[in-house]
This record gives structure tokens, sequence and C-alpha cells, in this order.
């Protein structure tokens, strides 16, 4: 839409295009944003208890908590798409706002001392000129005023795309994918990893494997979106 036209036309909703009272979101793409309430504190998924889901109780995950603000469904997948892909400013301002918002409306502490992004491979973010998992992080680090280690860890190799794979393939494609720089880490031992969304987990294991390595002790995991495995029982969420 161009200045003229946004001049002219009333207010409209981002994704849909319906009417809206501002420019942004309309009332039904609102309610189809799925909030995370009570979920594994493992593996993010959503549960109605908090406790401990059965693949995560037989094979714990190398970190020590794991939260997610938002199913990666409907509204959520369509911004997410828009800024990832469609490079929209408004989708990746909507996103980073809501993710701001999900770390002081739920009071989200932390005892890590800084954070890290999983970062990109620096060909492809030449490419795509960002990183939708960095910009989340530098929201976080606004909000909780922690440092961001922007040179902590590094994508050596260029994988595959991850879609379509399952976990132990996608595991496979990211054999020996991301380094830890000692100095980027600077001796900081308890740390925020933060990724855009959390799918099968494999790309934050093999983060989480090198920073460990590197001698990480805690380590917390936090993601804007959780997509939920085929067949999960999505409960209880709210909007
Ligand atoms: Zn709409
Ligand atoms: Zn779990």
């Amino acid at each position: 839409m161009n200045w003229l036209e946004r001049f002219l036309l009333p207010p409209h909703c981002q994704l849909c295009g319906a009417t809206a009272d501002q420019d942004e979101l309309c009332a039904g793409c609102v309610a189809d944003v799925h909030v995370i309430d009570t979920a594994c504190p493992l593996c993010a998924l959503p549960n109605d208890d908090h406790s401990v889901c059965a693949q995560c109780t037989k094979q714990p995950p190398h970190w020590q908590t794991a939260q997610s603000c938002f199913v990666y469904d409907g509204t959520v997948t369509q911004l997410m798409r828009r800024w990832k892909y469609g490079k929209q400013g408004s989708a990746e301002r909507l996103l980073c706002e809501a993710f701001y918002d999900w770390i002081e409306a739920t009071e989200f502490t932390t005892e890590a001392t800084a954070i890290i992004a999983v970062p990109m491979h620096p060909h492809k973010l030449r490419k795509r000129g960002f990183n939708t998992a960095y910009q989340l992080a530098r929201t976080a680090s606004r909000v909780l005023k922690l440092p961001l280690l922007e040179h902590a860890l590094k994508r050596d190799h260029l994988t595959d795309s991850q879609a379509g794979l399952d976990k132990a393939a996608r595991q496979q494609n990211l054999l020996g994918a991301f380094s830890v720089t000692p100095k980027g880490l600077a001796g900081h031992r308890h740390v925020l990893l933060i990724d855009d969304v959390y799918t099968t987990g494999a790309t934050a294991i093999s983060c989480a494997q090198q920073l460990q390595n590197a001698g990480v002790i805690h380590l917390h995991l936090l993601t804007l979106a959780r997509a939920l495995p085929p067949k999960h029982d999505a409960l209880p969420l709210s909007t």
C-alpha cells in the first residue's frame, strides 16, 4: 500500500486485509495467536500441569529449561513467514513487540548472565540481510538488561534446509555446524539461548553441545514459537 492509499483507506489488518481498529491485526487474526500458558519445562510443549513430558523423562534434553511464548501456528506462522522470507518490516515489528510484551507480562526471569542467539551462516546472513533469532535476542537483551554475546557462537557449515527432516536427520545435518569462540563467550557459564522457532530442538541441541563443551554449565532456551509435533493435543491454550 502506498502513502496515498494509506491516506484514503481505513486501517486494515496486515494479514487478512479486514478492517481493523489500527493498522495492525484484526480481532480475528489476534484470536488466532496461541499463547502457551503451561508446558513441559524441558521441551516447551504445551500441557496442562507444567509436568515433564514422557519424551523428556526418557531422554532429558541438553539444557536446564526451555520456554516458548506462542504455538507456531495460525497468525504467528504467517507473520514469521512474512518476516523471514518476505522481509516484511511490519511483521518483524509485531513479532518483536509480542516477544517483548510476553517477557514483560510473564515476568520472565532467568539466572543467565548473558544472551546468545542461534547464529546463521555468514553467507546466508548476507543473502537474507538479517537473522530473526538475533533480532529476537536483541529484544530480549533490552527487556532483561543482559548482554547479547554476538560473537560467542558461530555457524561454520552451510547446512541443507531442515524443513521436512525428522529429528535424527536434522541432527545429522547439523553435525559440526556450530562452534564457540571462547573470547566471544567471555567466560559466561550461565546462558540464555534464543531462537525463533523450536521444531524438533535439533538446532538448539547442536548449539547446546558446543556451548557446554566450551564451559557453559547452565543453559536455558527461549524461543518465540513452538511447533507442535503431529497429533499433539494442543491443550490448554489461550489467546
Ligand atoms: Zn486479520
Ligand atoms: Zn518435554
